[in-house]
């Protein structure tokens, strides 16, 4: 029963609203790095949904970490490194390395890094994440459009 939009954004129902007929939740289903690699990784599951899979590196501690595709949710789960609240990270693709690009700085100082939702990478249809470790900043961008989270339940 699952919905895509033109996106790849799956569109649901938010669970914990039910109450609310419009309420809904946006979940990234699809997200490639700028070699066309796709994100999303069924390893790390978020109330079912395939997580984005990424790896971060500061100094000599590197690893992967997945976030939840849900936006708006903080959900994080670190697989393989310590992650110090505060700190900026630096991502890559887990599958070719590439450092993922930055989008625009993010208000917190840090900047917002870029995750594309074709394999043709274009700035103006993109999530961006901040790289500010505990930074809940994130954006979806389409047609160089922010979507905030407020829009996002019109849908
Ligand atoms: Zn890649
Ligand atoms: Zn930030």
């Amino acid at each position: 029963m699952e919905r895509f939009n033109e996106r790849g954004m799956l569109i649901i129902p938010n669970p914990v609203r039910e109450s609310s007929a419009s309420a809904k939740i946006l979940v990234a289903g699809r997200l490639f790095c700028p070699n066309g690699h796709d994100l999303i990784s069924p390893r790390a599951l978020f109330d079912g949904h395939p997580g984005i899979l990424i790896k971060a590196a500061k100094g000599s501690r590197r690893g992967c970490i997945a976030l939840s595709p849900v936006y708006g949710s903080t959900s994080r789960i670190v697989l393989d490194i310590d992650l110090v609240k505060g700190e900026i990270m630096d991502l890559y693709c887990p599958a070719c390395d590439i450092l993922l690009p930055i989008h625009s700085p993010c208000s917190c100082g840090a900047n917002l890094v870029a995750l594309f939702t074709s394999k043709h990478p274009d700035f103006t249809d993109c999530i961006a994440i901040c790289n500010r470790v505990g930074c809940i900043n994130s954006h979806i961008l389409i047609n160089d459009e922010v979507i905030s989270l407020s829009m996002i339940d019109t849908f």
